[in-house]
């Protein structure tokens, strides 16, 4: 299908404003030659792109043919985009600019309460905290939501999200005098697009996010595969495999699956304090109980990958709370794995998250500037 003039020229546009967001100080001779883009035809959308103020000239720089070349960035100040992830008792904030540089992240405990209370009073804490970095409300581009649970496509309901209580489904609602956009994501999926935003990672993946609970996303060709028509996002539910028939009860109700063995609380909670940096700082001190207790968890988290990579022969990224700490134990667990894997381990086959810190939250927050950029 031949496109039209207006529509090759939004691509154009859209191509030129991801460049410039990429790469700073960059000139227009320079755009043209990367995107194989006619100098004219970057020079007119530049100068819409500056109009609108989404890029800025900051310099000139000598340039070989003596003529000084202007030099472009992207307006970095424009808007922000805010990630926000709910869990039962914490939630996480990340806060991003359009280029996808995450300029603060907080975590604050408030225990999850299914009542509107809630929602207004971490509405009200957004202000406050916009309000300490000097940010209007206006700045933001919108919110991502990021959830323990499944979103349906049409944003409307969140279904199994069981760790915050809710048994079956729950309207997701926002607040009637929310004056910025609000959109809700499962918290695994938006862990998956922060590694999807990042630089070096595969075509197509396997997300793995070892938190609190157990959640996965698929990528095929960079895109997050949404599952089937109908209730949307039932893939990728990889806590609720069984990996030991009769085994242990998960959170769902039934017995023996991947959640009950390889959530962080498995580890989190042999701690007197409940946090996961101490069990992996009191395994180090050489804590026996928890280097039996680590070895094990490692044992069933290596049947599992091998069993994801035997079904899908795509690499996997392993995210989540425990993923951020497996750095050090990285090769033991890839010789667990090949103890399972009939063939050989591939040297991409498995990868550490990018994201250690709120990958959900900014996940949330770089999918809506992912979607902003898109709409330039
Ligand atoms: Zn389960």
């Amino acid at each position: 299908m031949k496109l039209s003039a207006a529509e090759v020229k939004r691509q154009n546009r859209r191509m030129i404003y991801r460049y410039i967001l990429k790469t700073d100080d960059v000139t227009k001779p320079e755009i043209a030659m990367a995107l194989r883009l006619s100098t004219p035809t970057v020079g007119q959308i530049a100068s819409e792109l500056m109009e609108k103020n989404l890029i800025l000239e900051t310099g000139t720089r000598a340039s070989s043919g003596g003529r000084k070349a202007v030099m472009l960035n992207a307006n970095t100040d424009i808007k922000y985009a805010l990630g926000i992830n709910v869990t039962k008792h914490h939630i996480g904030f990340a806060l991003v600019n359009v280029k996808g540089a995450v300029l603060d992240h907080i975590r604050i405990r408030k225990e999850f309460r299914m009542e509107h209370a809630y929602c207004r009073e971490v509405y009200e804490f957004v202000q406050e905290y916009l309000g300490q970095k000097g940010l209007e409300l206006d700045k933001l581009i919108g919110m991502g939501v990021s959830l323990p649970g499944i979103v349906d496509e049409s944003q409307e309901h969140l279904y199994y999200a069981r760790i915050l209580g809710i048994e079956n489904s729950i309207r997701l609602g926002v607040p009637a005098d929310m004056k910025v956009p609000m959109y809700f994501f499962s918290d695994a999926a938006a862990a998956c697009m922060a590694e999807l935003y990042s630089q070096n990672t595969p075509d197509s993946f396997t997300y793995l996010a070892l938190s609190n609970t157990v959640g996965g996303a698929y990528v095929c060709n960079n895109e997050i595969v949404a599952g089937n028509a109908g209730v949307n996002g039932r893939n990728g539910e990889i806590g609720h495999v069984c990996i030991v028939p009769n085994g242990r009860t998960c959170y769902c109700g039934k017995r023996g699956h991947f959640d009950a063995y390889g959530s962080a609380l498995v580890l989190s909670e042999l701690t007197e304090d409940g946090k996961l940096e101490t069990f992996f700082e009191q395994m180090e001190d050489g804590d026996s109980r928890f280097k039996d207790a680590f070895e094990e968890y490692l044992g069933y988290l290596a049947i599992l990958l091998c069993n994801i990579l035997t079904t899908t022969n795509q690499p996997i990224i392993l995210g989540g709370y425990v993923g951020s700490f497996l750095e050090p134990y990285f090769e033991r667990l890839k010789k667990k794995v090949e103890e399972h894997y009939i063939f050989e381990l591939a040297e991409d086959s498995l990868q550490l998250c990018h994201y250690k810190v709120e990958a959900a939250a900014v996940g949330g927050a770089l999918s809506i500037i992912e979607s902003f950029i898109s709409k330039v």
